[in-house]
């Protein structure tokens, strides 16, 4: 049984057993206590054992990191702080873990040293809850969409399209790194390569996704994404889990109101259903802004932030207006922006958190942006100088959704190819979706990674992946 479940019995001296991983084991004169964890909730299953029940030699075994068997009479608790322990009879040993190599002892650690074991780190009450949180909020997507009846897409992982731009790819080959077929020209020759052209991981399901719109209207694609993006920040991964709904008929303000609406649901279904573990995450959190300077301090607790986004609409205003907003702004005009401002920049994440944690202090929508700095399937607005793009920004993430309506009509789409230097060799099929039965549609993707940074409270994005792949680092 889980140890969730035992936590939830009310206890008539039924006999018990509980598995799991020992987080600490205390001695008191002539009883033992062990804490059980087995990862199905933040709390942990007290062991009381008599003296002389279990014998010496197999308690000596149970050490913070032993995996065991504890079976027992489930009591009620006499200690604080759990309803239910159980009076040890008997102890099975399944792994122990010796102390003296042990990493992951009864103290605090700090999130670099648990990177570095990745391994183990699920076993602490941070990543098992933020493990918890990010399962809920995957579940919260899929549900979201099935009760509206959004079809899953899977979207190829493997590419031949580099027609998005969305970032820089990783190739996928099978040729030799040493002496590959050359072409005449000395070139790599990829018509000899495992597909007979060029191949990457995909940066995106959109493409495709908008094939999907095509045919069964509301569809939406879940699944990892791929940039060999060379910025060490701490939003950014090189393999992360992307959210890609794509509705056909549906235009830039549907498109707003169904991120807003499902963000919010999201989060919602998190508060809902993990109170225990973000409650947890919540007092982390708390304790880690006590190391800040008071103006860097959050004057909301998690639960509280989270509900503010639940419960507020978002702030809406086009990149014109938001830029204007800041030209006005103190920050400009006291040269303490680091980038430059005005019509035409992309917004950079100093001005974007500006925006949101210092102005607008809630969720903001961004939307038509200059055509210059979106990608060339975004619908051009009537000036022909904006398109109808949407950015939705977060306090303390940033960007945490980018989307837009598509451009639907065969010609433009086709001048916006030409324009950026896409081949139409490459996108045949997707500019044939334009010819055959087009239709206004719009989406967006969101980064689940950023969602689940948000909802958590963590700041640095390699915390809330169970193994994070960035420069440098693959392990595990
Ligand atoms: P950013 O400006 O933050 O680098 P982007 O404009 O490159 O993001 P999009 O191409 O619009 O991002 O991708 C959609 C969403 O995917 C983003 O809003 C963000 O939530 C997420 N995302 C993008 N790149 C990454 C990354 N390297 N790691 C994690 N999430 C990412
Ligand atoms: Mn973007």
């Amino acid at each position: 049984m889980q140890i969730k479940e035992i936590l939830s019995l009310s206890p008539s001296n039924q006999t018990i057993t509980a598995k799991g991983w020992v987080r600490t084991k205390r001695v008191s004169s002539n009883v033992a206590f062990v804490a059980l964890n087995d990862g199905s909730t933040i709390h942990n299953i007290q062991g009381v054992i008599a003296d002389g029940t279990v014998a010496e030699e197999t308690l000596r075994l149970v050490t913070t990191g032993a995996c065991i068997a504890l079976t027992g009479i489930l009591i009620p608790s006499q200690g604080q702080g759990q309803s239910v322990e159980i009076q040890v009879t008997d102890i099975q040993v399944y792994g122990t873990a010796d102390p003296e190599k042990y990493p992951l002892q009864p103290k605090k650690h700090s999130l670099e040293f648990l990177r570095e074991i990745a391994h183990l780190r699920p076993r602490t009450n941070t990543f098992s809850a933020i493990l918890r949180v990010r399962h809920a909020l995957a579940f919260a997507v899929h549900s979201y969409f099935n009760d509206k009846g959004f079809f899953y897409l899977h979207t190829p992982i493997i590419t031949g399209s580099d027609a998005e731009g969305a970032g820089e790819m990783f190739r996928v080959t099978t040729l030799p790194t040493t002496n590959p077929p050359m072409t005449e020209d000395g070139k790599v020759d990829f018509k000899e390569d495992f597909f007979g052209k060029e191949t990457n991981l995909t940066v995106s399901g959109q493409l495709e996704g908008e094939l999907g719109a095509m045919a069964l209207s509301k569809v939406y694609t879940f699944g990892p994404t791929f940039r060999a993006e060379n910025s060490n920040t701490t939003r950014h991964l090189a393999e992360f889990w992307m959210i890609e709904p794509e509705v056909a008929f549906n235009e830039l303000e549907d498109n707003m109101n169904l991120a807003e609406d499902f963000t919010k649901y999201c989060i919602k279904y998190a508060l809902d259903h993990c109170a225990d573990d973000i409650a947890f995450l919540e007092k982390r959190l708390l304790e880690e802004e006590k190391n800040k300077k008071k103006e860097e301090q959050s004057e909301l607790s998690l639960t509280e932030k989270l509900r503010f986004v639940t419960e507020n609409d978002f702030e809406r205003l086009t990149y014109t207006e938001a830029i204007n907003i800041l030209l006005q702004s103190k920050t400009h005009k006291q040269g303490k922006f680091q980038y430059p401002v005005e019509w035409g920049i992309d917004l950079q994440s100093e001005h974007e958190r500006w925006l949101v944690e210092k102005h607008f202090k809630k969720p903001v929508i961004l939307t038509n942006y200059p055509k210059d700095i979106k990608a060339f399937y975004m619908k051009l607005d009537e000036d022909g100088k904006t398109v109808r793009a949407m950015d939705v920004l977060f306090p303390g993430i940033g960007e945490i959704i980018g989307g837009s309506q598509r451009e639907d009509d065969y010609a433009k789409l086709l001048q916006r190819t030409k324009d950026v230097g896409i081949e139409e060799e490459s996108i045949w099929w997707y500019l044939e979706t334009r010819q055959f039965g087009s239709a206004p549609h719009a989406g967006f993707g969101l980064g689940f990674e950023r969602l689940v940074l948000f909802v958590t409270g963590m700041s640095n994005i390699r915390d809330v992946i169970p193994f994070p792949r960035t420069p440098k680092s693959a392990e595990f």
